[in-house]
């Protein structure tokens, strides 16, 4: 899964795009706006410690693409996706976007461009509303109610003792996994920024959650650079173009129409096979 190193991993994608982490920011850093052509992966590698764990990755996802990453666990899914944000910077090759390496931005702008959707979104202690509000410090009450009806999350909220203003713990025990998932839904809607990360959770959600979280999903990843690290095949049926990692190398790249036929990771997640 995504970021499950240290203890606060799951946190991290959320909690950290503010925060300053080991790798520099450049001296004279180059603005970033919006990617306007392409996400490009050029000669990649990657290796945590000695042993790679990407090889030689080479693939260009244009704007607005909705790319979903798939294959057995270990594969470098998450990986993949953890060099987008810039949590580990490449040991070989380079990110660019629209032409311009990730290092050559400070992390701010680059992370001010992303917003991720993990696996087990955790909540502080606060309000939900306060929760929701992580994705955009500023947003009005309005803003956060919007935010959350576009979540499919407005009616269990408001179910609750108090609706909006409702204290959840920072396990958010209260809440199911799946509502938990669209809180963190909100939030990215809130964030409203042209680049998508969703670490889509392995185990299942309650069914009405399911098709919920599915629903939001459809809605959330319209018009934005999204990347789904997928595990069911539901999740994948929003993707334009499903890249199949398999031992740290894109081994297949196509649309559904593509892979269908003769992709055998993507038949057994088709024949409803959780993969990953
Ligand atoms: P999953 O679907 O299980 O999340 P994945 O395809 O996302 O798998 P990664 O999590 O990217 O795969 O893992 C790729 C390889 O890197 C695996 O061998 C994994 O054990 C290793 N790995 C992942 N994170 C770390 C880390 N923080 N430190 C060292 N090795 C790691």
């Amino acid at each position: 899964s995504l970021f499950r190193q240290g203890g606060a991993a799951v946190e991290r994608m959320e909690y950290i795009l503010h925060q300053p982490d080991s790798l520099p920011d450049p001296e004279t850093p180059k603005p970033l706006t919006a990617p306007q052509r392409s996400i490009r992966f050029e000669n990649l590698s990657f290796a945590y410690d000695e042993e790679s764990v990407l090889h030689d990755v080479n693939v260009e996802i244009p704007v607005g693409q909705v790319v979903a990453l798939i294959g057995p666990s270990g594969a470098g899914k998450s990986t993949f996706a953890s060099l987008i944000p810039r949590f580990y910077d490449p040991r070989g090759g380079r990110i660019t976007i629209d032409g311009t390496d990730l290092r050559e931005v400070t992390k701010k702008n680059l992370r001010s461009t992303i917003a991720v959707v993990p696996q087990m979104p955790s909540l502080f202690a606060g309000t939900i509303a306060e929760n929701i509000r992580l994705g955009r410090l500023d947003a009005t009450d309005e803003q956060v109610i919007d935010a959350a009806r576009r979540a499919h999350a407005d009616k269990f909220i408001r179910e609750q003792p108090e609706g909006y203003q409702t204290q959840v713990g920072e396990r958010g025990d209260q809440l199911s996994g799946g509502q938990r998932q669209r809180i963190a839904i909100a939030r990215a809607f809130l964030r409203d920024a042209p680049i998508l990360i969703l670490d889509e959770a392995t185990s299942a959600l309650d069914p009405e959650s399911e098709a919920m979280v599915q629903q939001a999903l459809a809605e959330l990843v319209k018009g934005r650079t999204t990347f789904i690290i997928a595990h069911r095949f539901s999740t994948i049926t929003v993707a334009d173009r499903i890249l199949v990692f398999e031992n740290g190398r894109i081994s297949a790249d196509g649309s559904h129409e593509q892979l269908r036929g003769n992709n055998a990771i993507y038949q057994s997640m088709l024949g409803g096979q959780v993969i990953g």
